[in-house]
């Protein structure tokens, strides 16, 4: 849709004019002929069924009559609040119509006594039914507009309605774009595509989707749209990789050296998964050629991402390059540190931590030997992206836990080389593919998708409060044989101070409980001094303490092998892949572990199946699936932070059959043509540049 016409300021379309083209702006962002075009249904409504007054119902639905307006009157209601009310009456009864808004411009319009057609959602006062602001038009108007069993139903807002901008308006105005451009909506897609799929023009997608003929052909035009939308987003996406693979020089680490090979001989501390060893070579080869690598690495909970993370950083120092890992807590980047020191110690490495609460002193040192190469690994939080710390060479960047960081802090990494480091991000949120792909289309993926030999899978219960005295038992039971437990209580930003009050009265009466000196209980939580959170993490870790009250600051990555039970407090009050990751801090130890989710007896239907699924499966992508379903992927863990597609019609989760034909088709189109310069591409390349021009893709993701 390149061409002029469509670029025309929205007020000189005829019946819109400069202040409804104000409104239409500013309510809907509709700023040219072409926005609105875009401007799709939400619904459709029958406006082929005309409804008797004494067949109405109170039932809030829309309805359609014909009749005349007998009477019209003012109706004082409060002080200085006024509404206008009309008699409307056919052969069968008579009933109201109702303004409250805009009543003189409304009374100057209306025509008493002549047929007209009332149209609206139709509710019942003291037996007397009414429709507040109706669409109202003359009989003899109504027959010449183009009326269909579907009619269009905008994307509205308060304020154009109280201004005169109604539905009507909207799909009055929408005719009359139709009659002044008709013939100029050029096709986007090329013909042999549209052959293959069977789609129906662009021309004919536009007219249906406002228009209806009939169910089929709305359905027609949904498909084609939603094809053509996520199509383009593909090709971008896909094209950007592209361009970064060719364009983006990496350090090509040439050389597999003494410490990756050393290590794996010599100081492996357990076989590696199929699932490992395959990630590692499909990452060894991505470094090893002359482009630079942006990777996301996928595993369950307790899949091993660790250790690989660990063989990259051992790829880079064979080639003479630093590496860093960053982590989304202190504790989690303390954890990494002292697991990776312990692995380091065996090679001689120089490996460092820098946190926010890393001394002055300590950081002098470490920024030092960053600069003079001296030190290998350094492993950190957000502390490592501040401009002080310089690299003499990074050459791989790892980041953990990915949902946790923006895209800004992915791209800061990068500038920390004059040639950016090879980024590898580690995630246990499961997403499932066809959505990663969407979201992270400039990233490569691998999948860990097995579990390390001999892990038992988690038992999984749903237990009522007033189960509490068997849970506890249970607990003793588990203490007495060596076991320890977590114990979480919900965080939830909005309502934090409650939060506080539930954890602290749930510490004091599971203190109570659980008595000295026979049991020592260990408390973590957001507020706590650094310092005092690694303490007491320790002391749980070093199996000082028997259980952990926390709020969610252990979800990401802890790892204590010996804790072998999950009680989850308020669990209704937690989405799936919250639940999933809570559950992963258990059974990784040799030890059968369990998982106990607490909730109230009320719970709401999600709520229900949410516990469901927990039960049923240890699978992260099957509940990531569910989770999608649920709630849509704008919660969606992963993405939380950055974002979801803005989609004008296609829906990521309705829609995902659409999106992966979508997906491959764009992919083969590059393949063949990556400049989209073959002659049948020229309205895609139009499109393409237009979109490229206009908007980074990353807006898409904002
Ligand atoms: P995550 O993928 O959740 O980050 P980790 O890397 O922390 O998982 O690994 C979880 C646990 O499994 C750790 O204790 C780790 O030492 C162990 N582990 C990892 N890979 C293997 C393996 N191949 N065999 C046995 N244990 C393993
Ligand atoms: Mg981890």
């Amino acid at each position: 849709m390149s061409n002029n016409l469509l670029l025309t300021p929205i007020e000189y379309l005829k019946g819109v004019g400069p202040t409804r083209g104000g409104l239409l702006r500013k309510e809907l962002g509709i700023h040219k002929y072409g926005d609105l075009i875009q401007l799709y249904p939400n619904r459709y409504i029958d406006r082929t069924r005309y409804y008797k007054i004494n067949e109405l119902q109170d039932s809030a639905a829309e309805v359609q009559i014909v009749g005349k307006i007998t009477h019209i009157k003012t109706v004082e209601f409060g002080k200085g609040k006024k509404r206008l009310v009309a008699t409307f009456v056919d052969a069968t009864g008579q009933m109201e119509l109702v303004w409250f808004q805009g009543q003189k411009w409304v009374r100057e319009s209306l025509k008493i006594n002549e047929i007209s057609v009332v149209f609206g959602k139709c509710s019942s006062f003291n037996g007397i039914y009414s429709i507040a602001h109706p669409e109202i038009e003359l009989l003899t108007e109504h027959q010449t507009s183009l009326r269909s069993a579907m009619q269009a139903v905008y994307p509205s807002t308060e304020t154009l309605a109280n201004r005169g901008v109604s539905n009507r308006v909207i799909n009055k105005i929408m005719q009359q774009l139709f009659q002044e451009t008709q013939a100029l909506f050029t096709e986007t897609l090329p013909d042999y595509l549209l052959q293959e799929l069977k789609l129906i023009s662009k021309k004919d997608a536009l007219l249906q989707i406002h228009f209806p003929k009939s169910s089929t052909a709305l359905a027609q035009a949904q498909y084609r749209l939603k094809f053509e939308e996520l199509f383009f987003i593909q090709l971008q996406l896909i094209t950007k990789n592209l361009i970064q693979k060719h364009k983006i020089k990496g350090h090509p680490f040439a050389v597999v050296g003494t410490f990756f090979n050393g290590f794996y001989q010599h100081h492996l501390p357990f076989e590696l998964t199929g699932a490992q060893k395959r990630v590692i070579k499909e990452i060894r080869t991505d470094m090893g050629s002359n482009a630079q690598m942006n990777r996301l690495l996928q595993g369950d909970v307790g899949s091993g991402k660790t250790i690989v993370a660990f063989m990259t950083m051992l790829l880079a120092l064979d080639n003479g390059f630093q590496a860093c890992l960053m982590a989304p807590t202190e504790i989690l980047a303390n954890q990494h540190f002292i697991g990776l020191s312990e692995l380091a110690q065996k090679l001689d490495l120089n490996i460092k931590l820098l946190t926010g609460s890393s001394k002055i002193a300590a950081r002098r040192t470490i920024q030092e030997e960053l600069e003079n190469g001296s030190l290998q690994i350094l492993i950190g939080t957000h502390a490592l992206l501040e401009d002080k710390v310089k690299f003499q060479n990074l050459g791989l960047a790892v980041i953990d836990e990915q949902h946790r960081f923006g895209v800004e802090q992915r791209s800061k990494l990068w500038k920390k080389n004059s040639i950016p480091p090879h980024v590898l991000v580690m995630t246990a949120t499961p997403i499932p593919r066809t959505l990663a792909m969407s979201l992270y289309g400039d990233l490569d993926i691998s999948v860990i998708d097995e579990l390390p030999p001999g892990r038992k899978p988690i038992q999984t219960v749903h237990r009522f409060d007033s189960n509490r005295l068997k849970v506890w038992k249970f607990i003793r039971d588990q203490i007495a044989i060596g076991r320890q437990i977590y114990i979480v209580y919900p965080l939830i930003q909005e309502s934090e101070k409650m939060d506080y009050k539930d954890l602290m009265d749930g510490y004091e009466s599971i203190s109570r409980d659980f008595p000295l000196p026979q049991y020592a209980i260990s408390i973590l939580h957001g507020k706590m001094k650094p310092a005092d959170k690694d303490a007491e993490m320790k002391r749980f870790a070093e199996g000082k303490t028997n259980i952990m009250v926390a709020t969610t600051v252990i979800e990401v990555g802890v790892n204590v092998p010996n804790a072998s039970v999950m009680v989850i407090e308020s669990a209704e009050r937690f989405g799936l892949s919250q639940l999933h990751q809570l559950r992963g801090r258990v059974g990784r130890g040799a030890d059968q572990s369990y998982c106990i989710l607490m909730t109230s007896f009320k719970l709401s239907n999600d709520s229900k199946t949410r516990m469901e699924t927990m039960v049923g499966t240890n699978d992260g992508f099957e509940i990531a699936e569910v989770d999608l379903k649920l709630r849509g992927p704008g919660n969606l863990m992963g993405t939380q932070q950055s974002g979801v597609l803005h989609l004008q019609i296609a829906d990521i989760v309705k829609d995902k059959d659409i999106l992966a034909l979508a997906r491959n088709h764009a992919m083969k189109i590059l393949k063949e043509d990556a400049p989209l310069q073959k002659p049948e591409h020229a309205g895609m390349r139009a499109v393409y540049l237009e979109l490229t021009k206009k908007k980074n893709i990353w807006n898409y993701i904002s």
